[in-house]
């Protein structure tokens, strides 16, 4: 016997057609691509929506017709996100930091029909548009601009085109597993692999996301989502946003310390998202400045390791609970969130704050396991650490057009990253599978030396790799970045380490140097540090 209950599709189009009727009036905030800031609220953003909606389909596309952006955080992006899957289109949001050969490779592999660019990036595509073969339309995101229009012969104009869109389009119905948007991981070996969420994915996502112990996000917040709309949708958070019809602040292309302070400050930011390197800059900034963030009561950090004196410093400081997040394309990102439980009130507050550093827990939705070599499950004892297994709702179970695929596991799929769980499922991130330093048949995390390392006073950025060493096979080798006008010694810096961690794991060596290479979506390339450095204990 069936339930009895209404079943409707979990469509993209229905979190902005709420956002739009409980919470039409609600501001946002977007700061132009060529200066200036422009409010918006969320009715005209929906407006727009449908505006768009209508005119592509006018334009004749077939569904799921890929419309790929290559954009920074905005009202206009924000309008397509929702614009193009809610009409049925798939919405390809794109990293504007790759290589230009890598980005040729993924519009033509996708078959991107429409592109639609901010105007930062005229010169880049203007130099690539006679590669992308499949492309129909590229569309600027602004008025008519002649210019642009010299470079791009055939660019169309957003604003001409929603112009002629209709506001009153209606939404189509379908399937909730149809394709609603893909991101192509920015992998550093083999070309980039795509990842196409479904309604049904992206809705949950942010059922999942909005919940208490997750991102809690609520209609009295004012989000700064820092993180891309190119980067896994900006981790979900624009959907989560139209879920509960929160504010929003799109902060545009300027996401230095001085333009985020600002932001935060004159439009009264509660919480703000985005991965380590732009908090350092925005705490650099904000001390520098005098702010005290008034406003800002959480950051949710992630994409990479959160380290503890981030935490401790936006606590102390100013105030600002720092929720540590973890998560990957491949799973919308959303895979764990770290908040405490009832019982950690009961801790001393210290062993509370310590609570907070790992990478946290599973919302429902998605379940977490780690594995031996042999696929065998690991204990969750906080010490074992094995390759870290996802499965749930928002998981993928194949990369988008590629043949040959057995990705899964029995069911689950291997992250590529090195974890141990404790008693109550807590995940700590030891490193990336291929980060990980083997010195002499002991694992050392090079994360948890980095985040050591990063908490001195003298270091503006660090990062440990594991280097060929005649005796131990592989050695830590600490890459430091000082403060400008600041240089440490090495012995200074090794001995930073002194009883904080075992002593045959104290980096063997210091390296300075000004900046670390750094991938598309910010994370430390360690394979360009180990070819640089390889040599320094054989050499
Ligand atoms: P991406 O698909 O580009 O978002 O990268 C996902 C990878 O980023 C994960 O597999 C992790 O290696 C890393 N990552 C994301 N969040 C964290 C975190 N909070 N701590 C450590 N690593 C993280």
């Amino acid at each position: 016997m069936l339930g009895q209950m209404m079943t409707a599709p979990l469509l993209i189009s229905s979190l902005i057609d709420h956002a739009a009727t409980y919470h039409g009036g609600t501001p946002i905030v977007s700061v132009n691509t060529t200066g200036g800031v422009e409010n918006t609220t969320w009715g005209q953003v929906a407006t727009n929506a449908r505006r768009l909606g209508s005119a592509l389909t006018r334009l004749g596309l077939e569904p799921q017709a890929r419309c790929a952006t290559i954009a920074w955080n905005n009202r206009r992006h924000l309008e397509i996100y929702f614009g193009t899957s809610g009409a049925g289109f798939v919405c390809h949001t794109i990293n504007p930091r790759l290589f230009p050969e890598q980005l040729v490779y993924i519009i033509n592999h996708a078959e991107d029909r429409v592109l639609f660019i901010d105007e930062t990036f005229v010169p880049l595509v203007a130099s690539l548009a006679d590669q992308l073969t499949e492309l129909k339309h590229i569309v600027l995101m602004g008025p008519r601009n002649e210019a642009a229009a010299e470079k791009l012969p055939g660019l169309k104009f957003y604003d001409e085109l929603i112009a002629e869109g209709d506001p009153a389009f209606e939404w189509p119905t379908f399937d909730e597993n149809t394709a609603s948007s893909l991101c192509y991981t920015s992998g550093t070996t083999g070309n980039p692999k795509g990842v196409l969420y479904s309604h049904r994915s992206t809705v949950l996502h942010s059922f999942a996301g909005n919940t208490a112990d997750s991102l809690a996000i609520t209609a009295r917040d004012v989000v700064l989502p820092v993180v891309p709309m190119f980067h896994v949708n900006a981790w979900g958070v624009p959907y989560c946003a139209a879920m509960v019809g929160a504010q929003m602040v799109m902060p545009g292309p300027n996401l230095d310390g001085e333009s985020l302070v600002k932001l935060i400050d004159d439009y009264g930011v509660t919480i703000a998202l985005g991965v380590p390197t732009i908090w350092l800059g925005l705490l650099g900034h904000a001390k520098a400045a005098g702010s005290k963030l008034a406003s800002l009561e959480r950051t949710v950090v992630g994409g990479s390791a959160c380290p503890p004196s981030m935490i401790t410093q936006f606590r102390e400081e100013y105030g600002v609970d720092t929720i540590h997040a973890w998560g990957m394309s491949e799973m919308s990102p959303l895979g764990s969130v770290n908040m405490p439980l009832a019982k950690h009130r009961a801790l001393p507050v210290e062993e509370q704050h310590k609570v907070r550093e790992s990478q946290g827990r599973p919302p429902f939705g998605v379940e977490l396991k780690i594995v031996d070599d042999e696929g065998n499950d690991l204990p969750w004892d906080g010490k074992t650490q094995g390759d870290l297994l996802v499965r749930g709702h928002w998981v993928l179970d194949a990369y988008f057009r590629m043949d040959d695929q057995d990705i899964l596991q029995d069911g689950w799929f291997a992250t590529g990253d090195v974890a141990t769980l404790d008693p109550d499922g807590f995940m700590t991130i030891r490193d990336r599978s291929k980060d990980i330093i083997k010195s002499g048949g002991e694992w050392i995390s090079s994360v948890e030396l980095e985040n050591i390392a990063i908490a001195h006073p003298a270091l503006q950025d660090a990062a440990v790799v594991g280097v060929a060493h005649p005796k131990w096979d592989e050695r830590p080798i600490l890459v430091a970045v000082p403060h400008e006008g600041q240089s440490p010694s090495a012995e200074e810096l090794l001995a930073f380490f002194d009883g904080k961690i075992a002593s045959w794991q104290v980096p063997d060596k210091v390296v300075f140097k000004d900046v670390l290479p750094r991938n598309a979506t910010g994370k430390v390339l360690k394979r360009n540090l180990r070819d640089e450095f390889g040599d320094v204990l054989t050499g």
